[in-house]
């Protein structure tokens, strides 16, 4: 038999991260396996399912590379794959059960259940339905549904039932009946609930296994029960352990980034997030961590997933992400480090821009976790401004011979013209020392103050050439005026000049 694995997001908001791994297990195991994995979309809470959310989720899907084999937007043998579209199913179903009585219909008002639920929890009992409308004869129970009373329909939970299935993350559980309250399978609205639609779309879409949250667990002998009632094979089930934050409680907003838009939005790589979410309670071995979704389709084993919680550790998410980022095509990473650039107002969304991003990524790359962290590293390139450069040139020791060095420095330069490369630039700095005997940190902490506005940054020898490339870009690709090397300097060390006068005057 083909296994077939699903992933059933409910449209309600965006893709968590938690979920993202259930998405990832599931997809991992179909293609493992040569299975199925197919896409549900369970959007029959009305008021909170948006059809933005859904097209958020496939988004977020896609970026992640999980494909999908069926699902809402290329359908399938056994759809549609949206609950709100198989509505019927769900009706010809609780009909079904209730003509063989083994569901009811319910006649309780919210308000009562209510009540019911707060004197139970006064008792100390669990609070569970107490089955109040289980008595009510089916004939007159019809009379009243047709007069148009509200209703909705319950599952029958059979008594003193133990409830078995063998976890494939956490062994056997067992649950007793008796903690059950019969289920609403359809609720009053006409609207199915997610233990009825849930069983009712994985036995029509032939699902062989569900691999889900921890949270779900409790939901599973309600499950079980049903497919027992519609007497069909059930799933295998592996609930794996939820995503925690460092408190250990739930990874939620309050620890930062949780939706895959989010880490989307601050450059992490798909890659990286795959791979670190295959680690969140699964290991490929001693100290191996990392390993790319091809292998992971080869190797990863959900029976193998670790019953403890998994705490989201961001650090190893950086470090994995900056590992991708090293490991990514220079032309992909461009294109995708370009819209940081325009978002930080310092390029425009170009050709010649996007090749100018790809020329500077060696000074970034290896040294930032991100790619939103890209446009920061490589600041000086756009922002600098002569009065702060010469102010600072100006505060460095020995500041006759500085000046000495950075107007030599600023004749070269201005006679190489605007392209200083790499080569260029290192001849000159040579020709500067040999000139004026200066050296070392003496000579090239000033010029790098000179030349980037700061005390400390990239090698002066990589961002000097990405300096005067970006000032030779066609003007419309730079939202800043880039001031080229030679013009930097010049405007430094005339500075500098009426500096260093006025303090000899003053002598
Ligand atoms: N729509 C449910 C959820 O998002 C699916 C649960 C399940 O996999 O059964 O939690």
């Amino acid at each position: 038999m083909t296994p077939r694995l699903r992933f059933a997001p409910s449209p309600t908001g965006q893709l968590h991260v938690g979920n993202a791994r259930t998405a990832l297990f599931n997809w991992l195991v179909a293609r493992r396996w040569g299975g199925v994995f197919v896409l549900r979309v369970e959007d029959t809470d009305v008021e909170r399912s948006t059809h933005a959310s859904e097209a958020a989720i496939l988004d977020d899907l896609r970026w992640l590379g999980l494909d999908w084999d069926e699902g809402p937007d290329i359908g399938g043998p056994v759809g549609p794959y949206r609950q709100s579209e198989r509505q019927e199913l769900y009706e010809t179903a609780a009909r079904g059960l209730m003509a063989r009585g083994l569901a009811y219909r319910c006649f309780c008002s919210s308000e009562q259940l209510e009540a019911d639920r707060q004197a139970a929890l006064a008792d100390g009992r669990p609070p569970k339905y107490a089955g109040r409308c289980r008595a009510i004869d089916p004939v007159e129970a019809e009379v009243r549904v047709t007069a148009g009373e509200p209703a909705a329909i319950r599952f029958l939970v059979p008594a003193g039932r133990a409830v078995t299935f063998d976890d494939v993350v956490r062994g056997p559980v067992t649950f007793q009946s008796e903690v059950i309250g019969d289920p609403v399978l359809i609720r009053s609205n006409g609207f199915p609930a997610y233990n009825f639609a849930v069983v009712i779309d994985d036995a029509a879409m032939e699902i062989t296994h569900v691999i889900r949250g921890e949270d779900h667990i409790s939901n599973t002998p309600r499950q079980l029960l049903l497919y027992e009632a519609l007497e069909h094979q059930p799933p295998v089930f592996a609930h794996v352990p939820l995503v925690l934050g460092p408190d250990h409680a739930p990874l939620s907003k309050r620890h930062g980034a949780t939706s895959v838009a989010e880490f989307r939005a601050r450059g992490y790589l798909p890659e990286a997030l795959v791979n670190y979410l295959a680690l969140l309670g699964w290991s490929p071995g001693e100290g191996e961590e990392i390993v790319g979704a091809r292998e992971l389709t080869r190797r990863f084993d959900v029976s193998a997933v670790s019953h403890s919680a998994a705490v989201f550790d961001i650090a190893k998410l950086a470090w994995m992400n900056r590992h991708y980022m090293k490991e990514a095509s220079p032309a992909r990473l461009a294109g995708l480090a370009l819209p940081d650039f325009v978002a930080a107002g310092l390029l425009r969304e170009t050709r010649t821009a996007r090749e100018y991003v790809q020329s500077i990524l060696p000074i970034a790359v290896g040294s930032v976790d991100r790619l939103e962290e890209i446009p920061d590293r490589v600041e000086a390139v756009f922002r600098w401004d002569a009065e702060t450069a010469a102010a600072l040139v100006a505060a460095e020791p020995a500041a006759d011979r500085v000046l000495h060095a950075m107007a030599a420095f600023a004749t070269h330069a201005e006679a190489c013209g605007l392209l200083l490369d790499r080569d260029a630039f290192r001849g000159l700095a040579g020709r500067v020392r040999q000139e004026t005997g200066l050296k070392g940190r003496e000579l090239f902490h000033p010029m790098r103050v000179m030349l980037t506005g700061a005390e400390s940054g990239p090698e002066l020898d990589l961002i000097v050439p990405a300096i005067d490339r970006a000032a030779s870009l066609p003007a419309g690709d730079t939202r800043v005026p880039v001031v080229p090397c030679h013009a930097r300097a010049r405007a430094v060390v005339d500075r500098l000049r009426a500096v260093v006068a006025g303090r000899e005057d003053h002598r």
